[in-house]
């Protein structure tokens, strides 16, 4: 995320609040087992956030969602469940602490829910969602929404975005492992480094390994996602790469005969695994700490970074891209954030890429598109590589909406999905083999489209 304008800073003394664990509201003065109607809330599983909730009367309650471990001020993602509900209880949830007072939920994004028998997310109607200013909240934003509970013996999940686990991610992974068998040496799973509570970061590498040692230099992509934890649809940008890199795709092929992709999905595993929004398990944000990473305290990135200044010095490969994927919590569409360079020929070189991605990708937002050299940016992966790798690598920020796109010369917003999220790891791919081609890496030569699923 880009900006923390309007920010609250105030979090209410909520530093150190756990994880709800089947926490059961009751009318008060009720004593001894709980009648179906008593909400029992949970966020005791990866992923999960909710911090408290406050029975306000009959039928609203007032959820806290936990802010990050050690770093109180970061309260957005929110993920959890109610069950021991009455048929057709009408209820009224405000979610009271949300840190930051712009974003999305000011146009038209909506919370999440599905339930035991619909495992597939939904997204609340906006007639039923109200994002507003609450004097009986001292002022501070609140998201309300109301909502029906059809059915007794399901248990509701409610989430900001579509959640992506650390698991999830160890299961993908294993899949794809036995799915890229066919690809021999051309595809490799490492362990990069562990994290301060012992999980694993991955890395990936995919393509030409049988050419490394030729005379010419394999060109390398790096792409990461995930450093911030609450991002999960960049979780779905990186698997949606990672699907089609793998795959017998025609286009797939070429890519992999003539590039290495170096793709590290998750660089905060830890931060997933509690839900927290932005930081790691000791309260650092990753994304403002790249210039000044030590193995002791970043030990993910530390190790990210000697990795890529390796790649930059290597005589094997040229490092030409770090994508580092985020996800936007007050923008629609997917687009890129660049840096300015005083050299007009390097700026030249820099704006290519994100002009090919926006010609490969129907959801890309060109007006949210930038290029600067923010000095407050400084501990981001985008402005720091750009200066600690050599002038060849272009590094950039790509963004993705929390919420929706909207398609060429159309107001109407389309909410993202898990699939459509992954299509645009589909459309990443088509950028970086239009940019080869361009810069004469990869002859041109005519090779069947990928099928739509229509036409399968
Ligand atoms: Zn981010």
């Amino acid at each position: 995320m880009a900006d923390f304008g309007e920010d609250s800073d105030d979090s209410d003394g909520e530093s150190g609040m756990g994880n709800l664990n089947r926490f059961i509201v009751r009318p008060p003065g009720h004593s001894g087992k709980a009648k179906k109607g008593h909400l029992c809330f949970d966020a005791s599983f990866e992923t999960g956030n909710l911090g408290r909730v406050d029975l306000v009367n009959e039928y609203e309650y007032d959820l806290y969602i936990r802010p990050d471990t050690c770093s109180p001020r970061f309260r957005f993602w929110f993920n959890f469940t109610v069950d021991n509900v009455k048929q057709d209880q009408r209820v009224i949830f405000n979610i009271v602490n949300i840190n930051k007072g712009r974003n999305l939920f000011n146009g038209q994004m909506t919370p999440l829910v599905k339930s035991t028998t619909r495992s597939k997310w939904q997204r609340i109607p906006k007639e039923y969602v109200f994002y507003h200013k609450s004097f009986s909240h001292h002022g501070h934003y609140v998201l309300s929404f109301s909502f029906g509970f059809d059915k007794e013996d399901e248990v509701f999940q409610f989430a900001m975005a579509p959640p992506y686990s650390y698991s999830r991610l160890q299961t993908f992974l294993s899949v794809l492992e036995s799915k890229a068998s066919h690809l021999k040496e051309n595809f490799k799973r490492e362990t990069i480094a562990n994290t301060l509570q012992n999980r694993k970061v991955d890395q990936l590498t995919v393509g030409a390994a049988n050419i490394i040692g030729g005379s010419k230099k394999i060109r390398t992509v790096a792409v990461m996602a995930r450093v911030h934890p609450g991002e999960s649809p960049t979780s779905f940008v990186c698997q949606g790469l990672l699907e089609i890199l793998v795959s017998s795709n025609a286009l797939a092929t070429i890519l992999r005969e003539n590039v290495v992709f170096r793709i590290f999905p998750m660089l905060n595993p830890d931060g997933v695994f509690v839900g927290n929004y932005r930081s790691n398990i000791s309260g650092l944000d990753l994304n403002r700490s790249w210039n000044m990473a030590t193995p002791f305290s970043h030990p993910t990135i530390h190790a990210i970074l000697e990795m890529l200044k390796s790649l930059d010095n290597s005589e094997n490969e040229q490092l030409d891209f770090v994508i580092d994927i985020h996800a936007h919590s007050s923008l629609n569409g997917c687009f890129i954030y660049g840096n300015t360079y005083e050299d007009v020929y390097r700026y030249e070189r820099h704006i290519l890429f994100p002009k090919l991605l926006s010609a490969s990708a129907i959801d890309y937002a060109k007006e949210n598109t930038m290029f600067n050299a923010d000095t407050l940016k400084n501990g981001t992966a985008r402005r720091y590589l750009c200066c600690a790798l050599s002038s060849k690598v272009n590094s950039y920020t790509l963004e993705v909406s929390f919420h929706g796109y909207k398609l060429k010369e159309s107001d109407f917003i389309i909410p993202y999905t898990e699939e459509s999220y992954k299509r645009c790891g589909l459309s990443l791919m088509k950028a970086f083999l239009e940019y080869y081609h361009c810069i004469g890496v990869i002859p041109i030569q005519p090779v069947k489209e990928i099928p739509t699923k229509r036409e399968k």
